[in-house]
C-alpha cells in the first residue's frame, strides 16, 4: 500500500515545535526516553506471553540494541518487544493523550524565562518527542508481536508524518534518529559517537532490567540489577534519581526516596519516591496512581491503585511482591488481604517520612506542602486510621502572620481563656479577613485559621478536635466569645426591631438575634451549626448536585 501523509494533532504540533527548536539544555535525556519505551515494550511482551499461551511471539532473547552509524549520522534504538499496530502508532505517536497538555502549552507561551520553560517541559515529560531535540528526521518501524504485517512511520517533526505498511518489519520497534548536523564546537554532545552512547546508557539506564547491547556485540552495557532488590548502602543517590525519572517520567530529581524490604510470610520490596513537583494531572479526574506492581521482577501493572490510597496518588515507584500470581487482575488485587497489609505499611512509611521531613527540614517540607498539601488534605476525609498523623502534617494560613502554621503551633499560641480552635472557610484570604465574622475575634486578639481550599470545607466537617480542642467555625452557630449575655434591657429595647426583621426576612433567614460578635459592622449572616457553607454550596453546585 502507498504511503499516507497525516497531520499531527494541534497540541502535538506545538510541542514538536518546541522540541525541534530545542530549548532543553540536557539533550542526553532523549536516549533515556527511547530506552525507557523499549524497556516498557519488553515488559509488556513478557507479561502478555506469560498470560496468553496462544500468543505467537518470539520471547527467547528479549533485549535492546543500539546501532550507531557515524558516516550516515544515524542512531537506532531497537527492541524486540510488544511493538505497535498501525492504529496504535497513530494513536500513541501522533497524539498526546496526557491531560494538562493545553495548560502546559499555555504556560510555556506565557513564560519568558528560559529556565522556567525548561522546568515546565521536564515536569510534563515529553517522552518520544524529545528525539526531535537531536534529530531532524525520525523513522520508526514496528510490528506488533503476534501480527504479520508491520508499519513504518517517519517525520521531520514539522506538522505531518508519513505512514505506510512495512511487510518485512521484525517483531518489536526500531527508532532511527537522523541526527542534526554535527556541532563542531560541541564534541560533548555528538550522539553519533559510540563512546558517548555508552556513557549515557551507563549514566541513565544502568538499572534497566533488559540487556542493552551495541549492535554486533553480545555484551550488555548495563548491569541490569533491579535497584529495589539491592541493599540501600550499595545504591547511590544518583542511581535512585535516575530510576525515579524512569518510573515517573519526571525530569526533576525526587524530593524523598523511600526504600523498604519486608521478609517473612509475605515478602516484598518497595522503592517509593515523593516528587519535588506536582504533575499537571494531580487534580484531574483521570489522574493516575504512581506505583507500579512487579511480581518477582516481572512487571505486572502501572497505575496500581490497590497499593496507595487516592490521596497519596502522587507517590511514585515500584512494589515487587513475591507471592502473587502473575495474572492477578486489578479487581482481585483490591480484595487481596496481603496487598491490603502492604498498602497500610506503605501509607505509614510515607507519612512517617513526611513527618520526619517536617521536623528536620521545614523548608523542604514547605516545598512539599505547596505542591501536594491539597492532595494530602483529602486523606483527612478518607483515611481515618491516620487522621492524627495527617492533622500534624497540616500547614494552614492563619490571622497570626503571613506564614503557614501547624495546628500544634496554633494551640501553643491559644489564649488562656480560649477553648476552641477557630477557623473560617472562604474563597480567598482577603475575603475571609474582611468578613464581618472576623471583627470580634480580631478585636479580642484570637487567632483564626483561614481555610480557602475547597477541600477544607469537607475535612473540617469530619474533624471534631485536635489535641482535645474542638474545631469551631467562626461563621457558624453560637460562638462563645466569653462575652456576657446581651443585657435584658437591650433585648427588650430591640424586641420590636427583631420581630419586624424576622417577619420581613422570613423567606431568607431562620432567626434574627442580637449579637456581641460584631464591633464595627451593623449586622452579619450566620450559618446554623449544621448548615453547609457558601463555598461548599458552590462546590456542590459546580459538581452538579
Ligand atoms: P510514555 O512513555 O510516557 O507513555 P512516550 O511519548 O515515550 O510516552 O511514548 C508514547 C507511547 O508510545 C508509549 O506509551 C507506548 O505505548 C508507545 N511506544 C513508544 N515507544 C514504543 C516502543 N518501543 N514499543 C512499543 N510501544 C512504544
Ligand atoms: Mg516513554
Amino acid at each position: 500500500m502507498s504511503s499516507e501523509t497525516l497531520e499531527f494533532q494541534a497540541e502535538t504540533r506545538q510541542l514538536l515545535q518546541l522540541m525541534v527548536h530545542s530549548i532543553y539544555s540536557n539533550k542526553d535525556i532523549f536516549l533515556r526516553e527511547l530506552i525507557s519505551n523499549a524497556s516498557d515494550a519488553l515488559d509488556k511482551l513478557r507479561l502478555e506471553s506469560l498470560i496468553d499461551k496462544d500468543l505467537v511471539a518470539d520471547t527467547d532473547d528479549l533485549h535492546i540494541t543500539l546501532a550507531v552509524d557515524a558516516g550516515e549520522r544515524t542512531l537506532t534504538v531497537r527492541d524486540n518487544g510488544i511493538g505497535m499496530s498501525r492504529d496504535e502508532v497513530i494513536q500513541l505517536i501522533g497524539t498526546i493523550a496526557k491531560s494538562g497538555t493545553a495548560e502546559m502549552l499555555r504556560k510555556l507561551r506565557e513564560s519568558k524565562d528560559a529556565a522556567a520553560k525548561q522546568e515546565l517541559i521536564g515536569q510534563f515529560g515529553v517522552g518520544f518527542y524529545s528525539t526531535f531535540m537531536v534529530a531532524d528526521k525520525v523513522t520508526l518501524v514496528t510490528r506488533r508481536a503476534g501480527h504479520t504485517g508491520g508499519t513504518r512511520w517517519e517525520s521531520t517533526g514539522e506538522g505531518t508524518y508519513e505512514i505506510e505498511e512495512a511487510d518485512d518489519a521484525p517483531q518489536g520497534t526500531s527508532v532511527t534518529l537522523h541526527l542534526k548536523p554535527e556541532d563542531t564546537d560541541d564534541q560533548l554532545h555528538d550522539y553519533a559517537a559510540d563512546r558517548k552512547i555508552r556513557e549515557i546508557v551507563k549514566r541513565y539506564s544502568d538499572f534497566i532490567a533488559w540487556p542493552i547491547r551495541m549492535e554486533g556485540s553480545d555484551e550488555a552495557l548495563n548491569s541490569m540489577k533491579a535497584l529495589w532488590a539491592r541493599p540501600r548502602s550499595e545504591v547511590s543517590d544518583e542511581e535512585y534519581h535516575e530510576f525515579y525519572k524512569h518510573v515517573s517520567h519526571d525530569w526533576t530529581d525526587p524530593l524523598e526516596t523511600i526504600h523498604m524490604k519486608a521478609e517473612g510470610t509475605f515478602e516484598y520490596e518497595a522503592l517509593l519516591f515523593i516528587p519535588s513537583r506536582a504533575p499537571f494531572d494531580l487534580f484531574s479526574r483521570d489522574g493516575k496512581h504512581g506505583v507500579q506492581l512487579y511480581v518477582k521482577r516481572v512487571f505486572i501493572m502501572d497505575d496500581c491503585e490497590a497499593l496507595t490510597p487516592q490521596y497519596l496518588r502522587f507517590v511514585k515507584g515500584v512494589v515487587d511482591a513475591h507471592d502473587l500470581s502473575l495474572n492477578i487482575s486489578r479487581e482481585i488485587l483490591q480484595q487481596n488481604r496481603q496487598i491490603q497489609v502492604v498498602r497500610r505499611r506503605l501509607v505509614k512509611k510515607v507519612l512517617s517520612t513526611l513527618t520526619e521531613l517536617r521536623e528536620k527540614d521545614s523548608d523542604r517540607y514547605g516545598t512539599f506542602w505547596a505542591e501536594f498539601g491539597r492532595a494530602l488534605k483529602e486523606g483527612l476525609i478518607d483515611d481515618t486510621d491516620n487522621r492524627e498523623t495527617l492533622l500534624d502534617l497540616l500547614l494552614l494560613p492563619s490571622t497570626a502572620s503571613s506564614e503557614l502554621t501547624t495546628l500544634r503551633d496554633y494551640v501553643s499560641r491559644m489564649k488562656e481563656d480560649q477553648k476552641d480552635i477557630y477557623y473560617m472557610t472562604g474563597e480567598s484570604r482577603a475575603m475571609v479577613e474582611h468578613s464581618p465574622h472576623m471583627e470580634a475575634f480580631l478585636a479580642k486578639g484570637y487567632e483564626v485559621l483561614i481555610l480557602t481550599d475547597p477541600v477544607d470545607e469537607v475535612w473540617v466537617e469530619r474533624i471534631n478536635e485536635f489535641d482535645g480542642k474542638p474545631l469551631q467555625s467562626i461563621a457558624k452557630g453560637q460562638v462563645d466569645l466569653g462575652a456576657s449575655e446581651t443585657p435584658a434591657e437591650q433585648q427588650e429595647e430591640f424586641a420590636p426591631l427583631l420581630t419586624w426583621l424576622g417577619e420581613t426576612l422570613q423567606e431568607d433567614v431562620k432567626e434574627v438575634r442580637l449579637s456581641s460578635r460584631l464591633t464595627t459592622s451593623a449586622a452579619c449572616i450566620v450559618g446554623d451549626a449544621h448548615d453547609i457553607t457558601p463555598t461548599l454550596e458552590k462546590m456542590y453546585r459546580a459538581m452538579g448536585q
